[in-house]
């Protein structure tokens, strides 16, 4: 299952994912079943069912994290969620990277 969302927070993901995976192989008639990893309005998402509480709280700390994680490079300084176009939660340098999606400079002329 593809993981969709930036490196910078496959650390956070792989603590949760190394718990279902050793309940999966203790649990298999009765697995935890994943459906998806993905980046959705700059935070973490992450779908799954049948998970027991202590695991599922392994994943709501990874959720919670990434709002203060950088999703690019994992750095946790200066990270902020931009609301403005295009919604990623970054350090200031991965930041810099990124450009802000282009607005129509075309202005609406109206004749009377
Ligand atoms: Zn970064």
């Amino acid at each position: 299952m593809p993981w969709e969302c930036g490196k910078g927070w496959w650390p956070m993901i792989e603590k949760a994912a190394a718990a279902i995976d050793s309940f999966n192989v203790a649990n298999p008639e009765n697995p935890i079943e994943v459906s998806q990893i993905k980046q959705k309005f700059g935070g973490l998402r992450i779908y799954c069912y049948n998970a027991p509480e202590d695991i599922r709280q392994l994943i709501d700390e990874a959720v919670a994290a990434s709002w203060h994680t950088c999703e690019k490079c994992g750095s946790t300084t200066g990270v902020i969620t931009n609301l403005e176009g295009y919604r990623l939660t970054l350090c200031p340098a991965c930041r810099k990277e990124i450009k802000p999606r282009v607005i129509s400079k075309r202005k609406i002329i109206i004749t009377r």
